[in-house]
């Protein structure tokens, strides 16, 4: 079976930051993939724009460069790559001056969606949008793409939210999450809502926990300066562990409608129990064999930034209270893997010999590597043996059903097309940004005014053991991370 492909409307995507490492490395190559398979109109036009000095041709030759070297050989199709091409222009601009505006606008057609994509810093993201404005570029239909991180803390998330609404209305307004885009994430929607099967036991009576692991092996590399003023907490869990939470954990909206979504997300964050020292490890990965350690990768011997957290977390609803979820994410660990593990409750009575064998069911939803869902069953071992009970996946893996193309397009061209249709359901909303810096800033205040030190781990482990305590006080355990 393959993937259908609905083609969106004619689009102007304005990619600010069009010539740094995001647009090389994502966005571009995701537009082109979108362009190969039919998804992105002929029509339909690029205008990367950035500070530097450059020609339409200058920026073609720019993203030829791009695309050869992030797209796999065999997607690179001469002839698409050259149409494609066509469709590109640039424009220099500095979001802090009035140079190159105007000179935008005649780049710009009428009648088709407008976007612009800041994929800057977001410290210009308040003068993109003023100048947008100022200069006549936005339509009240046109929408803005704004990448992460979305604030540091609470008080700044609001003052970059109060700058994009002095010119924005929130429903111009998409805030990227790019773990958002997975086509796992999305499934887990499908699944939980287009079944009668698992919402029946989606609650506290039938999930024993709920485990959300974000494992890299790779350390800060060329981001310690930035990660150290970051960490684990603020660069993943406030955002995407978060995002999947509330998807795990959140009521059945009434519609598959962005708002409704949203709102459900929302009532999920503002029922998280605050987090606890008590109930939270952070660790810092000391030095390989031939790994620096997470002090010599960030300069700082004195840093008391985490490198991995894992945390036990509480939802005090109806539907959740009793039923932990174990979240845990951090660098240079066993192996890369994003998953979440829905464990279920033990059947309530065996009528199998004790050591017959068999494990209560478990949901595990992976977004990488090969993203996918297992539901793991117990039947009969096959064979003469008697009753003896195994543990086996039913596989929905994506590739093997739906192909390369279902499979293998990336969350960030998914969420591009979305932009173009104008469908907000899976960026964040701005109540939603805030709620998840109010849940985190008590817990990071804490860490700075004790002055916690986070515990050294081993790198290629799962973190520091006191995270392996954390499960085990209540007779649990991690999945392990094997990739
Ligand atoms: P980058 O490589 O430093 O690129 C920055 C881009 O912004 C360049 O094109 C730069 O071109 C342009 N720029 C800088 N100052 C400007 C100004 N005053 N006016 C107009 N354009 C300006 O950054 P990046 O890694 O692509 O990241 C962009 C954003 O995405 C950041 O918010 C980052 O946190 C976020 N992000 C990045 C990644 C990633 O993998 N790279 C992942 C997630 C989120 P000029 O210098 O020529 O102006």
């Amino acid at each position: 079976m393959a993937a259908r492909i609905i083609p969106v409307e004619d689009f102007d995507l304005v990619i600010f930051g069009g010539t740094g490492d995001l647009a090389r490395r994502k966005i571009l190559p995701g537009l082109y993939r979108r362009f190969a398979t039919g998804q992105m109109p002929p029509e339909a036009r690029i205008i990367g724009a950035a500070r530097g000095e450059m020609d339409a041709e200058g920026y073609r030759a720019f993203v030829r460069a791009a695309l050869n070297e992030f797209l796999a050989p065999g997607d690179c199709a001469p002839a698409d790559v050259a149409r494609f091409l066509d469709r590109l222009d640039f424009q220099s601009v500095d979001a802090r001056g009035e140079g190159g505006w105007d000179e935008m606008k005649p780049k710009l057609r009428e009648g088709v969606v407008r976007a612009f994509y800041f994929s800057v810093s977001p410290s210009l993201f308040g003068d993109i949008a003023e100048r947008l404005r100022t200069h006549g570029l936005a339509h009240r239909d046109s929408r803005i793409v704004v990448e992460k991180p979305f604030g540091h803390d609470l008080a700044s998330a609001k003052a970059l939210n109060a700058e994009l609404a002095a010119h924005f209305a929130e429903d111009q307004i998409y805030r990227i999450d790019h773990y958002l885009g997975k086509e796992t994430v999305q499934n887990l929607m499908a699944v939980r809502f287009g079944n009668i099967l698992f919402e029946p036991l989606w609650n506290h009576q039938y999930i024993d926990n709920v485990q959300i692991t974000v494992a890299e092996t790779v350390g800060v590399g060329g981001r310690g300066s930035y990660y150290d003023h970051s960490g684990a907490m603020r660069d993943m869990v406030q955002n995407h562990i978060m995002q999947l939470l509330c998807l795990i954990a959140m009521e059945p909206p009434a519609k598959f409608d962005p708002d409704a979504v949203r709102d459900e997300k929302l009532k999920v964050i503002r029922a998280l129990d605050p987090a606890t020292r008590e109930h939270t490890v952070r660790g810092q990965y000391a030095a390989g064999s031939d790994t620096p350690s997470y002090f010599d990768d960030v300069e700082n011997d004195a840093s008391e930034t985490e490198s991995f957290i894992a945390m036990q977390l509480s939802i005090s609803n109806w539907r959740w209270k009793g039923t932990p979820f174990f979240i845990r994410t951090g660098k240079r660990m066993k192996a890369r893997l994003s998953e979440i593990v829905i464990t279920f409750q033990p059947t309530p009575h065996s009528i199998f010999d004790a050591d017959a064998g068999g494990m209560p069911n478990q949901l595990v939803i992976r977004l990488q590597p090969n993203e996918g869902m297992d539901l793991r069953v117990t039947i009969k071992e096959p064979g003469p043996g008697g009753m003896r009970l195994i543990d086996v996946p039913l596989d929905m893996t994506f590739a093997e059903r739906f192909g390369q193309e279902a499979a293998g397009s990336d969350a960030y061209e998914r969420l591009i097309m979305d932009v173009i249709r104008g469908n907000q359901t899976l960026f964040m909303r701005g109540d939603e940004v805030e709620a998840a810096w109010a849940w985190t800033d008590p817990i990071l205040k804490e860490w700075e005014e004790k002055h916690d030190r986070p515990i050294p781990y081993e790198p290629g482990s799962a973190g520091p053991d006191q995270s392996l305590a954390l499960l085990h006080r209540s007779g649990r355990a991690w999945r392990e991370i094997k990739a």
